[in-house]
This record gives C-alpha cells, structure tokens and sequence, in this order.
C-alpha cells in the first residue's frame, strides 16, 4: 500500500512531486520521499512521517530538477521509519537509477536468494529493491517489438527485470534524462497518466493531478511501459496480453472517493455499493450512521436507496492517522476512540444502522457498536459495504494474515456478537461485483479467496 507520483519536464519538478504526492498521502503515512533529477545528476530526499511535516523547504532547495518521482509508504512489517522510504537509489550498471513502487512482488524470496548466491548485496527489506538489483544483469528483447532508437539500447534491461519479477507492480523509474512508467500485465494496482502544460505526470490517483491543477490524460495500461524524455513519450508492450486483475478493494477502501482510477470513479464505484447493500438487506432503522470518512460514501448510497435520513451519529477527529497503522493492538484501540467521538444528538433512543466500509479483524466495529450504545443508541445494526475479508493480500495491500482475519474463523452471527451489534450483514460478493463495470477484469481475492495469480512462497508483504 503506497502512493507514486511522477513528473517530467519543469522547473521546479521536486515541488510538483512534493504537492502530488502530499495528495497521495492517504495511501501511506510511514514516510515520504522524492528522488529528481536535473539532467545531469540524480538526488533522493527521504524522511519518516507525514509529506507535509517531513519534508522541509530545505530539503527542496537540495534537490532541484527537471524530472522526479516520489513515494509515500504504509507498512507493517519491515523495518519502519525512513529506513524502507522510497523512492530508493541506486548505482546500476546501466547508470544510477531512482524506483519508486506501488504493489508486491511473489516471487521476492525466490529471486532475493538467487542474487544472494550470486554475491549481490542488499541495502533495503524490500522487494522494491530487486528491481534495482536485477538492472543490468541481463537483457530481454521481445520479439517483433521495433524500438524507439533511443530506447534501443536502454529497454531491454527493462525488459528484463519485468520477465524476472512477478506480482503486482505500478513502478515509476529516474534515469538522469527520463522516466519510465511500467504496469504490471494484470494492472493490480492503479497507475494513471496526466498533463500538466507541457509537463507529463504520473500517479497512483488522479486527486493527486487535482491538486497541481493539472490534468487527467489516461491510464497506464496493464502490462504497458512508458517512457518520457525530452524527444517525447513512447509507449511499449513487451509481454503477451495476460488476465486483468484490478483491485476490488481500490475501490472499496483504498482510494480517495474523488478519485478516477481503473477508468471509473471512485464514489460512483463506493456509493453504489451502498445502493446494492440496502437493496441486499430488509432492515428499517430510523437513522442511518456513516463510520467516518471510509463509510461516508457507501453510507449516502444505502440512506438513499433506502429512504432512510443519514446523519451524523459519529464525529471524526481529523487531527489522527489511520487506526489501523500502529504496530500494536493496545495503540490501536486507542486510537480508534481517539479518531471517532459518538454524536448523542442524533443517536439517543434511535435504531440506529451504521454503514462501515469494510470489516477486517473486527476491532474497529466492536468499539464503535460500544461507543453508539454508551451515547444512547437503542439498537444498533452493523453494516458493512463489502463482502467478509476472507484472504490476505499478496498484491500490495497491507491485511493481516489470515489467522487475524476475523470472518475466516466466525460466522457472521458470531461476529455480530464479538462487535455487540443487534445484527450485522455484509454486501454479498454478487452484490460488490455489480458495482463495478467489467467485474472479471478485477481481483477479488481477499473477498473470494480466488487468487489471479498464484503464490507460492510466502510473501514478505510489506507494503
Ligand atoms: P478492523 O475491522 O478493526 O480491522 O478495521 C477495519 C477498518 O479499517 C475498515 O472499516 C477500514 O476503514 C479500515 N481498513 C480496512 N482495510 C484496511 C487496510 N488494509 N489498512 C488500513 N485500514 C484498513
């Protein structure tokens, strides 16, 4: 789980990157970093924490350039801090290369231990890392595929380490003089292109070209490479066509609800989970309570469908990250009454129904069911905008593991009464796959337990 963004051709590339990847900040808060290039030399800046407090003016004014990437990064396991931040750099023997990565490779192990035998050494704990390390070690020209001329002599390497990796992978590149965009051929994760006057940009979301006022341009496509230097932009596909596999949960949770990825928007996506869920459920509750802000959206959809009032029975404190992020049970319980205060105004002696967007250990609802009957609520029914979380995943979204996933050992009954709820019910996975537009293009595998593509090993899952 993490946020790219890249940018070439201005002045001034590294503060692009800093504003684009602050609006990609949702999507890590562990650390920050931007690599940029001034044609002649590449710089990294790298920080833990949050784009805004991490990352000084000072920090800027060292790295200016014409082209940069940059990373935002969530992770639980691995080393923490600024010691994992991307993007990371290195001297290759094609050249001093930047990477900045979004998803997770399964064969990590496979091909860490091979370059281990091999003698290579590793700086990092992360898969991103290989990418790096397998750069000029060989080269892979697919057949057929004319080359740019400028290109012919640099992509293959690519091309290489795209037929060593496998998983889900969108990845931004820094070469002194270009960028290359690649994403993987089953396009797990989103990877979107945009405009900005004559500048070109990448990014994980299109909120982040919002911000820039920049504009949306199109997506990377699966399986495509892209490249942008000062003679302009091509675009490659080296491999075969393969299955699409985009990410469901994208949609359900993970994107910001203005977003436009994966050619649909976000909160059309998430709020017509909603409308299906109510359509889904024969319950008549007098008002209908968002869990702040990943409820919001499906919430408005169910209350709508229904005819049921939304109101805003809890309040968000905006001032906490993620509940989720701690590495500890005891932090994060806390941080969920830090994050969420009961509103008693609109909840006192109601039935009251509250829409969740997901469901995963069980932690999160269990305190706010408390939370709504300690503020007067009579009943309360728990409701949940997507199917049980049934696997982890291995294609770059941080869940636990399987064991700590709660709906792999209870029924629903029993998890309605581990939260405390009157009742609990889930969107049904026929229900999640009608809101989206071409269902077979997307993994659902956390939700299905179908996995797009197999993993044998277990995968350090990191990001
Ligand atoms: P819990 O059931 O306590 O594990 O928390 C579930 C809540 O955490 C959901 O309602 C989401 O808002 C949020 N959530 C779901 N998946 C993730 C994830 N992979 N990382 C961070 N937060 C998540």
């Amino acid at each position: 789980m993490c946020g790219i963004f890249g940018i070439f051709g201005v002045e001034n590339a590294e503060k692009y990157a800093f504003f684009g990847i602050y609006a990609l900040q949702h999507r890590g808060q562990e650390s920050v970093g931007i690599a940029v290039s001034d044609f002649e030399n590449l710089k990294v800046v790298k920080k833990a924490g949050l784009v805004l407090s991490a990352i000084k003016k000072e920090d800027l004014e060292q790295a200016k350039g014409y082209l940069a990437i940059a990373h935002v990064r969530y992770a639980t396991a691995g080393r923490s801090g600024a010691f994992n931040a991307q993007p990371f750099l290195k001297k290759t023997p094609i050249g001093e290369v930047a990477v900045a990565h979004n998803g997770n490779l399964i064969n990590f192990k496979e091909l860490k231990e091979g370059l281990l035998q091999e003698g290579a050494g590793f700086e990092y704990d992360s898969d991103t890392e290989l990418f790096l390390s397998l750069l000029g070690k060989g080269t892979y020209a697919p057949e057929g595929l004319k080359l740019h001329p400028e290109d012919e002599q640099l992509l293959p390497y690519f091309f290489y380490v795209l037929k060593r990796v496998q998983g889900a992978y969108s990845v931004l590149f820094l070469l002194k003089d270009r960028l290359i965009a690649i994403r993987d051929p089953y396009g797990f994760r989103p990877l979107l292109m945009g405009r900005l006057k004559d500048a070109i940009l990448f990014a994980s979301e299109s909120c982040a070209f919002d911000i820039l006022s920049g504009e949306f341009w199109r997506e990377v496509k699966p399986g495509e490479v892209v490249v942008v230097s000062k003679s302009g932009i091509r675009s490659y596909f080296p491999f075969s066509s393969s299955k699409r596999a985009m990410c469901i949960f994208e949609f359900v949770y993970f994107s910001k609800p203005e977003s436009y990825i994966f050619n649909e928007w976000v909160y059309n996506a998430r709020k017509k989970m909603g409308e299906v869920l109510a359509q889904e459920d024969e319950l008549i509750a007098d008002v209908v309570v968002p869990v702040p802000d990943s409820g919001l959206v499906p919430a408005l959809g169910y209350s709508q469908r229904k005819g049921i009032p939304l109101e805003l029975g809890l309040i968000r404190n905006h001032y906490v990250g993620r509940s989720f992020i701690e590495p500890t049970q005891e932090l994060r319980d806390i941080k969920v009454l830090m994050k969420l205060n009961p509103n008693s105004a609109v909840l006192k002696g109601k039935k009251v129904v509250v829409i969740d967007d997901s469901l995963v250990r069980g932690t999160t609802s269990k305190k706010i069911v408390s939370m709504l009957r300690k503020a007067g609520a009579k009943e309360v029914h728990m409701r949940i905008a997507s199917p049980p979380v049934i696997g982890p995943c291995y294609y770059g979204i941080d869940t636990p593991t399987k064991e700590e996933l709660i709906a792999t050992k209870f029924s629903v009954q029993e998890i309605a009464e581990f939260i405390g709820a009157d009742s609990l019910k889930y969107l049904s996975l026929e229900g999640l796959k009608s809101c989206v537009e071409d269902p077979e293009d997307f993994c659902t595998a956390c939700f299905s337990g179908q996995y797009p593509l197999e993993v044998k090993e277990e995968v350090q899952r990191i990001r």
